[in-house]
């Protein structure tokens, strides 16, 4: 397939570069020019250099191993299956919303009865009349009618 042999293109791309990135960090710490530091997060002494951009391979931020493990866990890996998925799933979570903005409101069916209830007022008729016309209380029409709060 055509997607896939691209898919795996842009992997091995991804994965070079980041190997490139980590070469170039263990060099410039062997000959001092980066100074290892203790995890960002927690302090730790044991640390690894993150990336946040692998094409600047020098500006690194470093975490011990968990946190490092956290960082690309909340991260979208650059590439890979799992980025194939989270953008699935951001399809699904969009076209979901979506349908859920199509769908008329859940309010609609109270809404109509709010409005019928403000035009029956209008019209001059009590509350105890509308409550009965709309099968409610008197006390709840005058409530609906005051606080329309369905727009
Ligand atoms: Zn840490
Ligand atoms: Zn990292």
């Amino acid at each position: 397939m055509k997607k896939s042999s691209e898919h795996n293109k842009r992997y091995r791309h991804a994965h070079k570069e980041r190997a490139a990135a980590h070469a170039i960090v263990n060099r410039a710490v062997r000959s001092g020019y980066l100074v290892r530091q203790s995890c960002e997060k927690c302090g730790a002494e044991k640390t690894e250099a993150h990336h946040d951009d692998y094409s600047k391979p020098l500006a690194v931020r470093w975490l011990c191993i968990p946190h490092h493990k956290d960082e690309h866990r909340s991260l979208l890996p650059p590439v890979g299956p799992k980025l194939w998925q989270l953008r699935q799933n951001e399809k699904r979570k969009a076209q979901r919303r979506i349908a859920a903005m199509s769908r008329p409101i859940k309010e609609t069916k109270k809404a109509s009865l709010a409005e019928r209830a403000v035009e029956l007022r209008n019209s001059g008729m009590k509350y105890r009349d509308i409550g009965l016309t709309l099968g409610m209380s008197s006390a709840h029409a005058y409530k609906i009618v005051m606080q329309p709060v369905y727009k």
